[in-house]
Formats: C-alpha cells, sequence, structure tokens
C-alpha cells in the first residue's frame, strides 16, 4: 500500500524532470510516450515477497523497478531497451505459468528482481534523476513489445554474463527451448569479475562433498575425473569416485558464479578458476551491453540471444 500511497508523487517528479533531461543526455530521442491507461489487459498483480503483500501496478510502471533491479542503469540505452523487452515478455510468460496467485513475484531467484522507488533512491543517490529518465525511456519506447515463439511469449530468462558463450537450456534445466540456444557472446570479458576465483582446503572440499554426496569416496584428488563439459564449455558434471555430480550441483555447493569453471589442485588446495556470472541461458546482459556499444540495435541484441523469435505488440 505505501508503495501506491508514494507512486503518483514520483510519476510527478519523473514527470516535470524528463524533458529537461532528454534534452541534455539524449539527443535525438524518440519522443517519450505517456503509458498506456490503465486497463485490466495492462495492470499486473505483484507479490512482494519481502513484506508478503499483493498489489496491482501498471505493467510498464513495475518494468521500470525490474530494469532497474536487473541491469545496471550505467549500461547503454539498448541495451537496456533489450532488459527491458526481455523482461516484459517473462512477466508475460510467468502470468501465463504462474505458480502463485500474483502474476509475478519480487524473489528474483523465483522471478524477477524489482526496485521500488525508494531503493531506486537509495541505490543512486545524486544520480537519481537521470538513471530513472533514462531506464524509464527504455521501457516507454518499448512498450507493449514482447518476443513470441509460436505466437506465445517466450521464457525469455537472462543471465549477467554467459562466460563468452551462451548456453542451451536442455544442459541447464534439461528441456531445450528452440530459442534458448548456445551463441557466443562476446565483449563480456570487460566487465569486473568476469573471471574470479575460489580456493578451498582439500578438507574443506571433500567434506562439502560428502555432505550431499556420502557415497563419492573422495580420498584425494585422482578420485576427481576431468569435467564433462556442456556445448558451451560450462561444466556438464564431475565424476568424483564413481559418483557423478552435475556442474550445477558443485556450483551451488561451493557458491561459485557460474557452472564454467576448472579445478586445479596445489599442495592441500583446490581452486576454481571461474568465467562469467549466472546460469548462461538467454541473455547475457554484459553481452548485450557489448553489442550495443558497437552500434547494435535492441532488437538486434535480443534476436542474437533468443533465436529465432518474433517482435510482438
Ligand atoms: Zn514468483
Amino acid at each position: 500500500m505505501k508503495f501506491l500511497i508514494l507512486l503518483p508523487l514520483y510519476y510527478t517528479a519523473a514527470c516535470l524532470t524528463i524533458p529537461f533531461v532528454t534534452a541534455l543526455f539524449i539527443p535525438h530521442a524518440k519522443e517519450i510516450s505517456p503509458p498506456p491507461q490503465k486497463n485490466i489487459e495492462n495492470t499486473i498483480t505483484v507479490f512482494n515477497h519481502t513484506d508478503n503483500t499483493t498489489y496491482n501496478i501498471n505493467i510498464e510502471d513495475y518494468l521500470i523497478g525490474v530494469v532497474a533491479a536487473e541491469m545496471p542503469a550505467a549500461f547503454e540505452p539498448e541495451a537496456l531497451k533489450a532488459q527491458a523487452v526481455a523482461a516484459r515478455t517473462y512477466t508475460m510468460y510467468k502470468s501465463a505459468s504462474s505458480d502463485h496467485d500474483a502474476d509475478i513475484c519480487t524473489d528474483y531467484t523465483h522471478c524477477q528482481a524489482y526496485l521500488s522507488e525508494e531503493e531506486m533512491h537509495e541505490n543512486w543517490k545524486n544520480d537519481y534523476n537521470f538513471y530513472f529518465d533514462k531506464i524509464k525511456n527504455a521501457v516507454y519506447s518499448t512498450s507493449g513489445e514482447y518476443l513470441s515463439y509460436n505466437e506465445e511469449p517466450i521464457m525469455a530468462v537472462f543471465h549477467s554474463m554467459g562466460g563468452g558463450q551462451t548456453q542451451n537450456s536442455a544442459d541447464v534445466w534439461g528441456t531445450q527451448m528452440p530459442y534458448l540456444v548456445s551463441v557466443p557472446s562476446p565483449g563480456e570479458e570487460e566487465a569486473t569479475n568476469y573471471h574470479s576465483t575460489l580456493s578451498v582446503s582439500f578438507s574443506e572440499f571433500k567434506n562439502t562433498i560428502l555432505k550431499d554426496y556420502p557415497n563419492a569416496k573422495i580420498a584425494s584428488c585422482l578420485d576427481v575425473s576431468k569435467p564433462t563439459l556442456t556445448q558451451s564449455g560450462h561444466v556438464k558434471s564431475i565424476l568424483i569416485g564413481t559418483v557423478s555430480i552435475p556442474g550445477s550441483k558443485i556450483r551451488s555447493m561451493f557458491n561459485l558464479r557460474s557452472t564454467k569453471f576448472t579445478l586445479s589442485f596445489t599442495d592441500d588446495t583446490v581452486t576454481f578458476s571461474v568465467t562469467g556470472y549466472g546460469h548462461g541461458v538467454g541473455m547475457s546482459q554484459y553481452g548485450a551491453n557489448a553489442m550495443a556499444k558497437t552500434g547494435k540495435t535492441y532488437k538486434e541484441i535480443l534476436s542474437h540471444y533468443y533465436q529465432g523469435v518474433t517482435f510482438s505488440e
């Protein structure tokens, strides 16, 4: 309820600043259309998982909060537009297959992350007006656009960085979506923490695995086989003793940034060298930003990361 009460104030502030900011920072920007009028079709119900409340909100205004939460506001405008369309599509997809009463929730592990206006203020401080208008422009200038396959909204999943190559959905979740296929994702290496490492002692490595796989039988590094890789070079599984452990399970057990990793053993230390961040399926956000920097449009970005899809409105 607090959100709904505050919302008109933010609208007023945003509306007042848009012409000024647009003139300053977005030369030749397409005129921003006013948000669609509220009606049953463009109003959605959102479950806020932090306070267990459900509220109605215009989908375009909801998407400003999603893009703000899911992608750095400093990213290129075309990357933000790609994110807006992906998030709108994912919202529609989730709404159609919702397993909770609301259309979508704010838990990023279940649906999509979301920032309230107060949280955006906290994040951006003095840059609030600039970033808010930049994201609002990305959402409104693509208003109503979504991606479809066989006339249905697609499962437009996204991740931070795929490690140079995105993953086939089948290699991560077991089901192959025709549009979630492995594609190159160049340019991500400019991101901070594109490469990361984690070192643990051999006993910690062993105990962590034995906790979930008590039959793994691991006495030394000789019991750890070379990983089996997916088409994109992510770890599909590792045979430890006689037990095959999925790469995704290793990732969660050791809190690795992705399943694209190598293992090395020295003395009493096990080191994971990790590339990328996230599950690696669908659009890579850093890859999208890299494409935008080379002049690609949001439609070219989305057509690359979601193969064979149609732009619908
Ligand atoms: Zn949810």
